[in-house]
């Protein structure tokens, strides 16, 4: 007999079968001759209940939470009106102990940053059990969303040893004894010498490379790790972090904006429609948060709520002027409510004035476009202005800029002239300019921050707590 999950027992009406179920113990309760235990695997929030009538003392000693379990038995229609049904046991095997003494996870609520301390098993816990099920059928709906559409799917470099994309700070990559390295006649550090005879790093994007690709392949996608060694202490940063990264050929700013919402469009009611039990449990863990809030500070919708609101709205579309008007004008910027007041056009727009525009002004999502070349990077098209680019950031509740995205300068002159003015090194972007030298053609893509999106589908509000093992400045374990 082949072990049965409890996502498919819960659902059989095959009462009376003999089913064998493995998983660990997450909760217990002995009354007289009866011992009820709350078995989960990891297939889904749900415990199903096995119920051992007699049990021995030995065993019961042994069933504390956390240990795992085989059980054989019968699956029968249950008494209680919880649960439909529950596994009568016949025979119990404990497959591993999990001293009580020492186990810290027990049935009640723990903290998150409780459960950070111990993130190797925090997988054990409803919430994160919810959280990684939902990321795992995000990281699906991504690769389902762009195949249907027939995008290629490409990976590009981790190691690079271009750093011209000015995303942020970067980490290096060497074999070199740091103690002692080698040093050139100058008295720098001699990479010659280095595993690739070069300086290399950790990317930032795959991008770049990416528009190489799509510039032959028409429409590609790349999801894959980035690294960025900004140490920015926030919720929404992580050192190590996934990014979703389209490029079209033949698609303008228009075109890649409408990608861009349908595109989460469809991953949040993909989520809804695979994961209402999970995003159940996290809706009642939401509300049971937000009570513990002042009122101001609650949101006005449960998290169902907002996912259903993104999928049935359209998002705002203003440029980066309009957005420093509404800024500029708001009463939030004339009480000086703004850590960083909002007095001319130019500068960029923190995260403060991102989630003002979506939670106070517009009360959607909204995609900003127009933003001024110098606080942009230099492949973005210029637009006729010479002011401006067809940059495009898609900002979210709760999380601000969700995506960041452009139309792609592709007239070699003018994405030469950028570089040069942007400091950019062209002889070693040379391969990047072959795009714009051979057969160029009008294209935009943008990046999806993974673990942004994964905040927004589970309301969580620390984005530590949305990857397995978070990096962060100072925080590397497991
Ligand atoms: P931000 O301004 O929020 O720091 P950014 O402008 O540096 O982001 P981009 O270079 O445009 O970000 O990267 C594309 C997307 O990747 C962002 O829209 C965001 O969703 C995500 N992202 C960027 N930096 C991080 C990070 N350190 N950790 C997690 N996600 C990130
Ligand atoms: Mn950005």
């Amino acid at each position: 007999m082949n072990r049965i999950k409890i996502i498919d027992l819960l659902k059989s009406t095959d009462f009376d079968k003999a089913v064998i179920v493995k998983g660990w113990i997450r909760n217990k309760r002995f009354s007289k001759n009866v011992a009820f235990i709350a078995l989960n695997d990891g297939s889904t929030i749900n415990n199903v209940q096995i119920v051992i009538n007699n049990p021995e003392d030995e065993l019961i000693s042994k069933c504390t939470v956390g240990a795992s379990l085989s059980v054989e038995g019968k699956w029968v229609q249950s008494q209680g009106s919880k649960q439909a049904g529950e596994v009568a046991a016949d025979k119990v095997e404990i497959l591993g102990l999990a001293d009580p003494d020492a186990y810290p996870l027990q049935p009640k609520k723990h903290s998150l940053e409780f459960l950070r301390e111990i993130a190797h098993l925090r997988f054990r816990t409803n919430t994160f059990g919810a959280i990684f099920r939902v990321r795992h059928a995000m990281a699906f709906a991504i690769h389902k969303f762009f195949n249907d559409k027939g995008f290629v799917y490409i990976n590009t470099p981790l190691i690079t040893a271009s750093d011209a994309e000015g995303a942020g700070a970067m980490f290096k990559v060497t074999t070199l004894d740091i103690d002692n390295p080698p040093r050139n006649e100058e008295g720098k550090v001699d990479y010659k010498q280095d595993f690739f005879g070069r300086d290399t790093k950790l990317t930032v994007s795959g991008q770049l490379e990416g528009e190489l690709a799509a510039t032959a392949l028409s429409e590609i996608y790349t999801f894959g790790p980035t690294f960025r060694a900004e140490v920015s202490n926030t919720t929404r940063h992580l050192a190590e972090f996934w990014m979703i990264e389209p490029e079209m050929a033949f698609y303008d700013i228009n075109d890649n904006m409408d990608l861009a919402e349908e595109m989460l469009k469809y991953l949040i009611k993909y989520a809804l429609d695979n994961c209402a039990s999970d995003l159940e449990f996290l809706n009642n863990r939401l509300i049971e948060e937000e009570k513990t809030k002042p009122v101001n500070e609650r949101s006005g919708m449960t998290l169902i709520e907002k996912l259903n609101f993104v999928i049935s709205n359209p998002f705002a579309r203003i440029n980066y002027t309009e957005a420093i008007d509404i800024l500029q004008n708001s009463n939030h910027n004339k009480k000086k409510k703004f850590k960083y007041p909002i007095d001319k056009w130019g500068i960029d727009l923190q995260s403060e004035h991102e989630r003002y525009l979506v939670e106070h002004h517009f009360k959607s999502p909204v995609i900003v476009t127009g933003y001024p070349k110098e606080i942009k990077a230099f492949y973005m098209k210029l637009n006729d202005d010479n002011k401006t680019v067809k940059a495009m950031d898609v900002l979210f509740p709760q999380i601000g800029e969700i995506i960041g995205g452009s139309e792609r300068e592709a007239d070699y002159n003018k994405l030469v002239t950028r570089m040069r003015e942007m400091g950019v090194p062209e002889k070693q972007m040379s391969w990047y300019l072959d795009t714009r030298r051979f057969g160029s053609v009008p294209h935009s893509g943008y990046g999806l921050g993974f673990e942004r999106l994964i905040l927004f589908v589970t309301g969580m509000s620390n984005i530590r707590d949305v990857i397995p093992f978070p990096r962060t400045p100072g925080n590397a374990e497991f």
